[in-house]
């Protein structure tokens, strides 16, 4: 199925933001088991997208002369979620059975979901892909760009090695320079004063698109909202029996 996706690949000045995406076949389903692909990684992510996605094209219709083994790197992270979000829907169908579980009161219970409804918002101009902000506390001109697959393994990395530095270790991969520095580190941003920071926040936030999995759900039991993000990077995501029965 051709789909748009919210940014595109950006190369050589042409936005290519449609792609063919197909289902996943009993080869993907050996990647989502794989251990050794899915524990210490997102492996499996890269193995789909690879496998699943081709004839990356602009609006036009004109070819990416790329591989999707390589294209994918060039995906802002926006692209990745929709994408899986896409195969799930092919795979299964739009409709997902979502067990959810109660911060407040601790009751488990399934939530129906419907994925083609999820609000989508595509990048504000799928050309402009950086942003350079002035801080005017540490008086340093920052670069803040979209986050690729790249940043995602990275991202991922400090979550689970690093919870001392999550603010600045995962704020670091959106600034591709700071200063004339352009390999930015957690280090790099640990001295900074925090509106500087915020500034810096602000400005990813608008230069992105989204995709909204953060989902707020109604508890069944204790009528209070609670949200629940939806783990498409996780191999559960695609596993058939979170479809509803009926
Ligand atoms: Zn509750």
């Amino acid at each position: 199925m051709l789909i748009e996706l919210p940014c595109g690949i950006l190369h050589d000045g042409l936005v290519y933001d449609k792609v063919n995406v197909k289902e996943l076949t009993g080869k993907q389903q050996n990647y989502l088991v794989d251990m050794d692909l899915v524990a210490n990684n997102l492996g499996h992510v890269t193995k789909l997208l690879e496998d699943l996605t081709s004839d990356y094209q602009t609006s036009e219709g004109l070819p990416l002369n790329m591989t999707s083994k390589e294209a994918i790197w060039k995906l802002p992270t926006e692209d990745i979620e929709f994408i899986l979000l896409k195969i799930r829907e092919l795979t299964f169908g739009a409709v997902m059975a979502l067990p959810v579980s109660c911060p407040w009161c601790g009751h488990q219970q399934t939530k129906k979901l419907e994925l083609d409804k999820l609000s989508v918002t595509p990048l504000p101009d799928k050309k402009i892909r950086t942003r350079i902000i002035e801080l005017p506390k540490s008086k340093l001109t920052a670069e803040v760009k979209l986050l690729y697959i790249k940043d995602l393994f990275d991202l991922y990395k400090i979550l689970k090695e690093n919870t001392h530095a999550l603010y600045t270790g995962s704020l670091c991969l959106s600034i591709s320079k700071l200063g004339e520095k352009t390999n930015v580190t957690q280090q790099d941003l640990d001295s900074l004063p925090a509106t500087d920071l915020q500034l810096m926040e602000d400005a990813f936030s608008t230069l992105r698109g989204s995709i909204d999995t953060n989902i707020i759900h109604d508890c069944e039991n204790c009528h209070k909202e609670f949200n629940a993000p939806l783990p498409v990077m996780d191999p559960s995501f695609f596993v058939r029996s979170l479809t509803p029965s009926i």
